[in-house]
């Protein structure tokens, strides 16, 4: 790198999906960008968190459609898998998604930099790690994301007692697997463990899994769970986890203990922002550290954005994207503002899960009159044709204006239908947008139509509600 290089118009710190996208779109505006990466680029997401996660359910859904393959006719003797390949295709994976986005971030004329970053001072970014220099910055971009967090009474070792991060490089299925944490990603762990014939149980401190995504996706996972043989424990304080010579116990306040073959820890993830010399950038964090913005993403000093985990607002790869969009912008002399009313967010369990907008209890305690379309994938043609009649989708919306405000999605495709919903949600739409708007048939998409029109108490291929 040359002396000249070492002065920025924008700084990102940290290469992951919130620091990659900001850089890009920094740079289509012709500043000089550099992107400072102390590991991997693509940061958790692409290393140890969405790609290898979903690579690994999509080995299960394989299996799970081989297994009922006799249901469609096809005949196809003895079934068996090997877990270590599926760990090698999950790597191969993660290595060719990794080398693409080293090209398409050089692609867009950005200096890629790799080492940890540190604040000197507003302006002044010191690097140390493979690449060792000074940077002057005009404007950073602060993108350094998250970390498990790990609880001192029961610390992972990550032989019997693993992180989301390093139960990934397991290459041999435990018999029994404890789950402490029965948030999303111990849920997707759950799924992808008991798909593998894996007896799983999962611990969780409050009364359900899943709780933020609302009490009728809730309760439709753990009956899922249940019926797949998943053991569910909540309202449970997990106390301590006690090594024996073959597998573990696991302590439970107030409770008998549980025994497992290996523990997960999910409870949950902190934030990258310590080592980072923020105090010197004068930046100011939360007492859980979290660095405090505002709708342009700018931190209290001018100059200086942030992104992502950081800002412990949506721990979610594409919020962290569009939050770096919305930086980028400001950065290089826009004006644009961040909202968080159309985040989908999506589960990647059997079944699968897709929320995005209010839930109904939040919809309900806004004091509004709501409406309710509730469609099960059972009346669907295309659910049944593809053997995928669990679940349903549901459209909440203002019953006097008919704004969509929230919409859940539980089974079937769920993780690609929620993008209608987050369209109609972002433009304000109402729910005759969607019952006068031609879907394709027979397709999943249909399911929104039917809830829509459920909503407006009209169905067409459901029974109607029968009137007092
Ligand atoms: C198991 C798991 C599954 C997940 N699945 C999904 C999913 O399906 N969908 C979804 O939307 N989200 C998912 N997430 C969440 C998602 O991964 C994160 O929300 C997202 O990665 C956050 O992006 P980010 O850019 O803010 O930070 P990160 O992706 O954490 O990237 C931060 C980067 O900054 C680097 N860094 C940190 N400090 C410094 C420093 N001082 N100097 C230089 N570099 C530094 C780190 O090395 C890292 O590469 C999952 C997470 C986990 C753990």
């Amino acid at each position: 790198m040359s002396e000249s290089q070492k002065k920025f118009d924008v700084v990102v710190i940290g290469g992951g999906p919130g620091g990659y996208v900001a850089a890009i779109k920094a740079s289509q505006t012709g500043k000089t960008v550099c992107l400072i990466e102390k590991g991997h680029l693509g940061g958790t997401c692409l290393n140890v968190g969405c790609i290898p996660t979903k690579t690994l359910l999509a080995n299960a859904n394989v299996l799970e459609q081989v297994l009922a393959a006799q249901e469609f006719g096809i005949t196809t003797g003895p079934v068996s898998f090997d877990f270590a390949k599926m760990k090698e295709r999950k790597d191969s994976v993660v290595e060719k998604i990794r080398t693409s986005l080293e090209g398409l971030i050089q692609s867009n004329r950005i200096v890629i930099i790799r080492g940890q970053a540190e604040f000197l001072s507003p302006h002044g970014i010191k690097v140390k790690g493979i690449d060792n220099l000074v940077i002057r910055a005009e404007k950073t971009i602060i993108a350094t994301g998250s970390v498990p967090l790990d609880i001192p009474a029961f610390p992972c070792d990550h032989k019997q007692i693993f992180n989301s991060s390093s139960i990934l490089e397991l290459k041999e299925l435990p018999k029994t697997i404890a789950i402490v944490g029965g948030g999303y990603i111990g849920s997707e762990f759950a799924s992808l463990y008991a798909e593998f014939g894996v007896k799983v149980i999962i611990l969780e401190a409050l009364p359900s899994i899943i709780s933020l995504q609302g009490k009728a996706v809730s309760e439709a996972l753990t009956r899922a769970f249940v019926k797949k043989g998943i053991q569910i424990q909540t309202g449970v304080m997990v106390t301590g986890i006690e090594k024996r010579d073959h597998g573990l116990t696991i302590q439970l306040k107030d409770k008998p203990p549980v025994t497992a073959d290996i523990a997960l820890i999910c409870i949950g993830r902190t934030v990258n922002s310590t080592h980072l010399g923020l105090e010197k950038a004068g930046v100011l964090t939360t007492d859980r550290g979290a660095i405090v913005v505002n709708e342009r993403m700018e931190t209290n000093v001018p100059g200086i954005y942030a992104i992502g985990d950081v800002t412990g607002k949506f721990m979610l790869a594409h919020v962290a994207s569009h939050q770096g969009i919305i930086a980028a912008e400001n950065a290089t002399g826009k004006n644009t503002t961040m909202h968080y009313n159309a985040v989908p967010a999506v589960i990647f369990t059997t079944p699968e899960i897709a929320t995005v907008g209010m839930t109904q209890e939040e919809a309900e305690a806004s004091g509004r009159k709501i409406s309710i379309g509730k469609f099960p994938f059972q009346a669907l043609g295309k659910s049944i044709a593809t053997r995928s009649t669990d679940g349903f989708s549901q459209i909440i919306s203002d019953k006097t204006t008919g704004e969509i405000l929230g919409a859940q999605a539980v089974g079937h495709d769920a993780a690609t239908l929620i993008a209608e919903m987050g369209l109609a949600i972002t433009n304000e739409l109402t729910v005759d947008c969607i019952s006068e708007t031609i879907h394709a048939h027979p397709t999943v998409a249909e399911a929104w139509l039917e809830a829509a029109l459920l909503a407006e108490d009209s169905p067409i291929h459901f029974p109607p509600r029968i009137k007092q």
